[in-house]
């Protein structure tokens, strides 16, 4: 493995500063605050980014990409996830979505729906989780009967994240037959959100807008030829799709940026000085390096065509600690200041400690809990057998 940077990506990286810098207003907080002009900001941004041939640099040219190198992606992750993820919701796009329907989409579904992905234009969530089907995704009990030239879908799905944004397109995961094994019959479907039928309802968390929601389906018509990938071998493109969603976000990124503002804090307030800071802050410098070569090698193995499984679980569970420990480290730095938010005029480096510590309570929930990639990384990784 050879991490060493290319001098072209360390360009872009200057590049994508020069950018953000330019682009990103005062107000910009992410897009989880109770600012209308969050998701609005988002949309406008990617066609920027799009108008750069930057939103989807890594997807190949036939499918409007620029076929750049998984690191040159990386590069990109890295920036955005450090600004507090400008693109919004549609990361997921270019992260997995995009490359889900790539590899196991009709000619006719990728010409319709990844050229919109590219100009930046769609958002889509992803309908997976179910009130009673999270880390054991295959109980999920949505279904979709195939009727004529359409499928019926019925069901609840849970904590979809920017179905209120509103998202234009869901990834959704339903059960299309009955099965033997459940992990045989489950089908993905790409389903319009407009259709009737759909109600979404969100739900307030301390997380902030946009991250959960409860969406529902009721007789949903799904027309047949937006179903992705064989019917019932719909395992298949979850296993792979969330492998990408895994390694998809640069969080080491992100907290390396709070950690350098938490720097600065410290030598203007004196605490510095103090060797129990000195010490927390260096420790934390470290883990920042260990997350960012952690992922790097979970990359190496994309950029060779490898699906990294268990390397990207290995990423995943050192870089979610590693946000929660920064937030933690910061609100003890700052002390009850830390704790005001962004709109406080008083608030310590402009809330972001706030803000860090509430995003990231959930962080080693999504996406598979920290317990579920634990278990990928003792079963596929270190050979143990399925617990009793
Ligand atoms: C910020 C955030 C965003 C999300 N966005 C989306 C989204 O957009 N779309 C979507 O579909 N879902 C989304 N989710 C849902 C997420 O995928 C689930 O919350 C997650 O898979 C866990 O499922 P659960 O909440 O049902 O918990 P459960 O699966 O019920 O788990 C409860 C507890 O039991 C533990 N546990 C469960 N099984 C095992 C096991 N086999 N071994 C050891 N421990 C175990 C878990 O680790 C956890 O601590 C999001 C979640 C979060 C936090």
């Amino acid at each position: 493995m050879d991490f060493a940077v290319d001098p072209a990506d360390a360009r872009f990286r200057d590049d994508l500063r020069a950018l953000l810098d330019g682009t990103l207003p005062d107000w910009w907080r992410g897009m989880f605050v109770d600012d209308p002009r969050a998701i609005p900001f988002t949309r406008e941004f990617c066609r920027a980014l799009a108008a750069r041939e930057w939103l989807t640099l890594a997807w190949p040219a036939e499918h409007g990409g620029a076929g750049a190198s998984a690191w040159t992606q990386a590069v990109l992750r890295e920036e955005m996830w450090a600004a507090e993820e400008p693109r919004g919701p549609q990361y997921m796009n270019l992260n997995y979505i995009g490359p889900l329907l790539m590899r196991y989409g009709t000619p006719t579904q990728r010409a319709r729906f990844l050229p919109p992905m590219a100009r930046g234009e769609v958002i889509w969530c992803q309908g997976f989780s179910e009130p009673d089907a999270g880390s054991d995704l295959a109980s999920l009990r949505t279904r979709a009967r195939l009727v004529e030239d359409h499928f019926l879908v019925d069901g609840t799905k849970i904590w979809t994240s920017y179905a209120d944004a509103p998202a234009d397109w869901c990834l959704l995961l339903a059960r299309s037959e009955l099965a033997a094994d459940r992990h045989d019959g489950i089908s993905v479907f790409l389903v319009d959100m407009t259709t009737p039928g759909i109600s979404v309802r969100p739900i307030d968390t301390m997380a902030g807008p946009h991250e959960f929601n409860e969406v529902t389906f009721e007789s949903v018509a799904v027309p047949r030829d937006c179903l992705l990938g064989e019917a019932g071998r719909g395992w298949e493109l979850v296993a792979a799709g969330l492998t990408f969603e895994r390694v998809g976000i640069a969080r080491y990124a992100r907290a390396a940026r709070v950690l350098e503002h938490l720097v600065t804090h410290a030598n203007e307030s004196g605490q510095s000085r103090d060797p129990r800071v000195r010490a927390r802050l260096a420790e934390l410098r470290a883990s920042c390096e260990a997350a960012r070569l952690l992922a790097y090698r979970a990359v190496s193995l994309q950029a060779r065509g490898v699906v990294p499984t268990v390397e990207a679980s290995i990423a995943r569970i050192h870089a979610t600690r590693l946000e929660q420990e920064v937030g933690h480290a910061g609100l003890e730095l700052l002390g009850p200041l830390g704790l005001l938010r962004s709109g406080d005029p008083v608030a310590p480096l402009a809330g972001e400690v706030q803000r860090h510590f509430v995003r990231n309570i959930p962080t080693t929930v999504a996406a598979g809990t920290l317990e579920i990639q634990k278990n990928i990384v003792a079963r596929r990784g270190l050979g143990l057998p399925r617990e009793t």
